[in-house]
């Protein structure tokens, strides 16, 4: 199991990160805002490491953070402070990892469409392998590299065909999904790149989805992974790293039973035992998902027969994972109440009819000013936030311990206006 979040919880009556109450945060910064804790980003990491370092021994894998689930500055320093790496999907995660001080021979750059520029970019900053996603990449990587005068380390991205068993829009494994080169594609693809200048073939990549609660479909793509391993090196490949993407899923719920890191690494190492390659993992929303809620306030309650809408100022601008994939966060309130559990509808204020963060929860009593957390917001949320509706996105506050911080500046609606020009002949 990852790391419950034991780093949000009630003191009496009152919801804490760590050692603040969250009413305190409010007062001080504002609602909606984002709050995480670093303790929990730190457990959930070392958890990981924990189990990877018993079972496989140190220096036998690297783990590079998914930095799109949360590329804050705050968060990418705190995660090199405990060794991580960085997987990046674009050359402006690639600019954050460094600016986070991730040394490029622990970053790895996956994603599909990179273009010149991008690879450009991972050559020139020498980072440790580019995840090749389609067969045109690997010219276009060969033409910049001879350009460049180095040479690049390529992995595969193998589609290995396998059904993740999450929500459809984040299952990225099957034949049918963009991502990756299909398995069946990917020999003839080594014997033709080790014909390159400038390239060396070192690896094989797979990440067949997100949110994931059973090791099965994860055991069947590494299966067919080593099994590729031992083909290509038959036919005279030098594989030495094998990238196992990221994807393990947290409870959302509180029903879900994401796999036990310690029986993920016992799996992984019986797979590979043997094939002696550098294992590489890519985990993100384990790692920050829990660790982070977004706190707001109850603007207004529509009573109605049935139900009540409790409209909060958080909007899908600050968090759209429930209108994009239909994913539930949970609710609760900063200051617990008493009173008998009412049917709500909690949903933002934006005009979309998909503003909807749950839909008939029974809740305690809301009214208007109470301060409410959705949970489990720490990944895919601040960074897929707009300013739809002119809604500059929600803040983000780092607390540990006792201390707490800003960890992003404010946009107002006046950074959003002076962004926009207005040319002088309208
Ligand atoms: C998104 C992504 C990850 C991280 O996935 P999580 O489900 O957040 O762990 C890892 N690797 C690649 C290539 C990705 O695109």
């Amino acid at each position: 199991m990852t790391a419950a979040p034991r780093h949000f919880h009630y003191v009496k009556n009152d919801l804490c990160a760590e050692d603040v109450t969250l009413q305190a945060v409010a007062e001080k910064y504002g609602t909606p805002l984002y709050v995480y804790s670093a303790a929990q980003i730190r457990d959930n990491y070392r958890a990981y490491d924990v189990a990877l370092s018993r079972t496989l021994g140190r220096g036998a894998y690297t783990i590079c953070y998914a930095c799109k689930a949360n590329s804050n500055q705050a968060v990418l320093e705190l995660l090199r402070k405990e060794g991580a790496g960085a997987d990046i999907v674009s050359a402006g995660e690639m600019q954050r990892a460094l600016a986070a001080g991730i040394a490029p021979d622990k970053i790895i750059f996956s994603g599909v469409g990179k273009t010149a520029e991008d690879i450009d970019a991972a050559l020139t900053a020498g980072v440790v392998h580019i995840n090749i996603e389609a067969e045109a990449e690997l010219d276009l990587i060969a033409a910049i590299a001879k350009k460049r005068r180095v040479t690049a380390q390529v992995a595969v991205r193998v589609n290995p065909n396998v059904d993740a068993g999450t929500h459809a829009k984040i299952t990225t494994g099957k034949k049918e999904n963009k991502f990756g080169i299909d398995i069946e594609a990917v020999p003839a693809l080594f014997k033709r790149g080790r014909k390159l200048a400038y390239v060396e073939m070192n690896g094989v990549a797979v990440h067949i989805g997100s949110q994931l609660t059973s090791l099965t479909p994860f055991k069947r793509a590494y299966q067919r992974l080593a099994k590729l391993v031992v083909t290509l090196r038959q036919q005279g490949a030098t594989l030495t790293r094998v990238d196992l993407g990221g994807g393990i899923g947290i409870a959302y719920r509180g029903d879900e039973t994401p796999p036990d890191l310690h029986l993920y690494a016992l799996m992984v190492r019986d797979v590979f035992a043997g094939l002696g390659v550098h294992l590489c993992l890519e985990p993100g929303r384990s790692i920050v998902g829990n660790a982070g809620v977004l706190l707001s306030r109850v603007v207004q309650i529509k009573k109605g027969t049935a139900k009540s809408f409790a409209i909060i100022d958080a909007g899908m601008n600050d968090l759209l994972r429930p209108a994009l994939y239909d994913a539930y966060h949970g609710l609760s309130p900063v200051r617990k109440s008493s009173g008998r559990r009412l049917t709500y509808d909690v949903v933002g204020p934006v005009c979309e009819s998909s503003d909807i963060f749950l839909s008939a929860e029974k809740l305690s009593p809301l009214s208007v000013g109470d301060l409410v957390v959705l949970r489990d917001a720490g990944a895919y949320g601040a960074v897929m936030s707009s300013a739809y509706n002119a809604r500059p996105p929600a803040g983000e506050v780092l607390v540990a311990g006792k201390k707490h911080a800003r960890i992003r500046h404010p946009q107002t609606v006046q950074d959003l206006i002076d962004q926009d020009i207005v040319p002088a002949w309208i």
